[in-house]
């Protein structure tokens, strides 16, 4: 067997931290051998830091997390040295993770879910077979920082099914505009959201904490919030950044107009998109299935552990994807598209996108990141 290399995991207690210990504790090329968190939890170990076992429990996916893992200490994140491990991964609150990331890619890579360096134009912002023409960058960045290792953070979960949805038919077809009106789960609001959710969730066998003080409880049940703060403008931003080409060592946002509005919704799981588009070439919806079907990236042609058979899953049944039915496709890594049909647009279309906001969205986006940086000597 191929010896693993040694992880931490930076913010390893919250929603996103969880995630990346389940899909980290059994993986091929990595091993789990730092966990850090607030001072809140410093010093305990996982069990005692999420309450694992007891009433006030915050572990909150079905499986248990492996002995292992529960009996490892927990370190306050400003504790955390680059020379400790191989590679860290970050769930941290992004006002956090500026300072945190920062510090350790002096010495060592970073792969991250929070925006904190999203949007410098020496970051390279890396969505799984969409944009690894953009991964020299990351030289750019050691060279201007000084830095040994670098800080990869994945892009906004809404963004992520949509730009997934356009890379095929933007390279194909060219794109002259496009709208997204999203309907975002409660589980990208962090933590403190899906535990306002803890008594449907325990009736469904979860065995979530009380509702968090943060959020009202009842706030998401039967109701839209048409406003997440910020959402809007990173959606935009990176989209067009994720699909642009990379000239003399910049990034040219693809040309494209986008719109979009964003709404949380009562779902657990999975960000629903409707998009409209008009291309700039004709082209037809079996046209457009096709390239959507036969679409696939670097994580396939590489065969990365993470990487789903193909990225994109369409479906034709007209009431799908539903979050409820169809995030969990592939393990949550593939965009799935249906609904799709012509509209009164000049060469305009319409469709339905689901991702998975906190897989491909969020831990195993980023695990599947870090194959990719790992598979190419970048993280050694
Ligand atoms: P979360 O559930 O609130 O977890 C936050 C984690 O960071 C916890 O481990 C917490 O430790 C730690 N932390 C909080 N404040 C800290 C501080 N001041 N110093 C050190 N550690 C601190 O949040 P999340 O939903 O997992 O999100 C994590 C990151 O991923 C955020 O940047 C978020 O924007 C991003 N993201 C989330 C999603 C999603 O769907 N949820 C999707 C994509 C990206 P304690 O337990 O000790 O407090």
């Amino acid at each position: 067997m191929v010896a693993r290399i040694s992880v931490g995991i930076l913010g390893a207690t919250g929603e996103v931290g969880q995630k990346f210990v389940a899909n980290l504790q059994n993986h091929p090329w990595f091993q789990i051998s730092a966990l850090f968190a607030s001072e809140r939890s410093a010093g305990k170990s996982y069990a005692e830091a999420l309450g694992f076992g007891t009433e006030e429990s915050r572990w909150f996916l079905k499986a248990a997390p492996e002995r292992r893992i529960l009996d490892l200490e927990v370190r306050d994140v400003n504790e955390a040295r680059g020379d400790e491990v191989d590679l860290f991964f970050s769930a941290l609150p992004s006002e956090t993770a500026l300072g945190v990331e920062g510090k350790i890619a002096r010495e060592k890579p970073v792969v991250s879910t929070a925006s904190a360096y999203r949007y410098f134009d020496d970051s390279f912002t890396y969505l799984p077979g969409v944009n690894e023409k953009h991964v020299k960058i990351i030289e750019i960045q050691q060279r201007r920082r000084g830095w040994k290792g670098f800080v990869v953070p994945q892009p906004n979960c809404t963004t992520i099914g949509l730009a997934l949805s356009l890379k095929p038919i933007y390279d194909r077809f060219g794109l002259e505009r496009v709208t997204m009106a999203s309907m975002q789960a409660v589980s990208g609001a962090g933590y403190a959201a899906v535990s306002s959710w803890a008594s449907q969730r325990r009736a469904q066998g979860s065995n979530l904490p009380e509702p968090s003080p943060e959020y009202v409880p009842g706030t998401f049940e039967g109701n839209v919030i048409p406003y997440i703060k910020g959402e809007e403008e990173k959606v935009k931003r990176e989209t067009v950044k994720l699909l642009g080409d990379f000239i003399e060592g910049r990034i040219v946002p693809a040309s494209f107009k986008i719109a979009c509005k964003c709404n949380r919704v009562p779902v657990l799981d999975g960000h629903t998109e409707s998009v409209f588009i008009e291309t700039r070439d004709k082209c037809t919806v079996e046209e457009l299935k096709e390239a959507w079907r036969n679409y696939r990236g670097e994580p396939q042609r590489l065969g990365l552990p993470t990487a789903p058979r193909q990225p994109i899953v369409v479906t034709e049944a007209v009431d799908r994807p539903q979050p409820r039915f169809d995030c969990l496709v592939e393990g949550g890594m593939v965009a799935v598209i249906g609904g799709v049909e012509p509209n009164v647009f000049e060469n305009g279309f319409q469709y339905t996108v689901l991702s998975h906001n906190t897989e491909l969205g969020a831990a195993k986006g980023a695990v599947l990141a870090a194959e990719y940086l790992y598979s190419i000597g970048l993280v050694k």
